[in-house]
């Protein structure tokens, strides 16, 4: 199999799961893993409700043991990296309910240190391999850039800008849709990209800070553009110039929210999020689709679609990471988890 390549050439996006370990707080509770692994690509949930066990095939499956390294490695990620250096928009998303392992793979654990541990995750891993390949590029010239958002509601915040005002998110024949006034930080080297990380994770804790749910129920993109500068062979005076991105995408959660609180905020907020990833699987369901995919996608329907759009919508490639909790108490969200990845496959 091409399990490196995490699929074929064909596909424009590849879906891959990664199982967290159980929690000790979990084998504490004598919760026990509903999860099996019955063949490569395979993963096999004990569906109590509906009485039987049900196996599920993507690109790859990621067992408990995996490393953040395997996961870079063997979920297609690299490939991504490479594209965006070439000059295309690719996207990665890591959806799952919240405690499923979503920012644990992009970003590693949270807290002192987080990222630069020894357990770096997949986002860090990127970083420095795209330094590692402009090294080898030699006869382009890269400048990177980086922004960070959130996405709240259907407000999008700067993570770049402690400023607690929302972006309005514009069009234009150019650009497409952006968000207005987002911070684009220039990162000269992987250094600087992992400040830019952390600035992000900080500003985000701060605005959290009295919202209990508020970081499982925003989405985050960190945004990298490669613009690349070649000397034109037959005139070294003009250069030639293209520019690649890479989306990195940490989703809120996808788990069904309690319906309302006291004040009905919780309903608001529940609709909104859950709206925001119906909008995003009925647009890659789309994209997936060969006959689907020249036809209307429905960005304009979600702030997180629109911002996405040019990523999606272009020649490169997206990757989903679905994270999934192996636990029994998990098994339904686990099997929606896995169902609504399926449709992007
Ligand atoms: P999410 O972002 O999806 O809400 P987290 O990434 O915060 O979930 O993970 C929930 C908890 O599980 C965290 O304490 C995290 O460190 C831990 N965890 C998640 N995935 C793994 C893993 N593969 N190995 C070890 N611990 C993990
Ligand atoms: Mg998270």
């Amino acid at each position: 199999s091409d399990e490196g390549q995490g699929g074929s050439d064909l596909d424009n996006i590849n879906v891959v799961v990664r199982v967290r370990p159980l929690a000790s707080h979990e084998v504490g509770k004598k919760d026990i893993q509903a999860v099996q692994f019955p063949g490569e690509g395979q993963i096999m949930v004990d569906d109590q409700i509906n009485g039987h066990s049900r196996v599920y095939t993507f690109n790859v499956v990621f067992e408990p043991e995996a490393s953040q390294e395997d996961v870079f490695e063997f979920s297609g990620l690299k490939r991504l990296v490479d594209m965006a250096l070439d000059g295309f928009a690719c996207t990665v998303l890591a959806y799952g309910q919240t405690g499923a392992g979503k920012t644990y793979t992009l970003t590693g654990p949270q807290g002192e240190g987080a990222g630069i541990s020894h357990e770096p995750g997949v986002i860090n891993l990127a970083f420095s391999y795209l330094y590692e390949g402009i090294k080898q590029r030699k006869s382009e010239d890269f400048v990177i850039h980086a922004s960070y958002l959130e996405i709240y509601n259907e407000h999008v915040l700067d993570l770049l800008n402690p400023s607690p005002k929302h972006l309005p998110v514009r069009w234009s024949k150019d650009k497409g849709f952006y968000a207005e006034n987002l911070f684009a930080v220039e990162c000269e080297d992987e250094g600087d990209l992992q400040g830019v990380l952390e600035e992000g994770k900080k500003n985000r804790q701060v605005r959290s800070h009295n919202m209990n749910e508020h970081s499982s129920r925003s989405h985050t993109l960190l945004v990298l553009t490669l613009t690349a500068e070649t000397r034109d062979l037959d005139d070294p005076h003009t250069f030639i110039r293209r520019q690649g991105k890479l989306s990195l995408v940490d989703l809120a959660g996808s788990e069904k929210t309690k319906k309302t609180n006291s004040k009905g905020e919780t309903l608001v907020e529940a609709n909104n999020i859950n709206k925001s990833l119906l909008v995003l699987g009925n647009c890659i369901s789309a994209l997936a689709d060969p006959r689907k995919r020249s036809g209307h996608i429905p960005y304009r329907d979600s702030c997180l679609t629109k911002l996405l759009a040019e990523s999606l919508g272009g020649g490169g490639m997206a990757l989903m990471i679905a994270c999934v909790s192996p636990s029994r108490t998990n098994a339904p969200e686990t099997i929606s988890t896995l169902r609504y990845a399926s449709r992007a496959k």
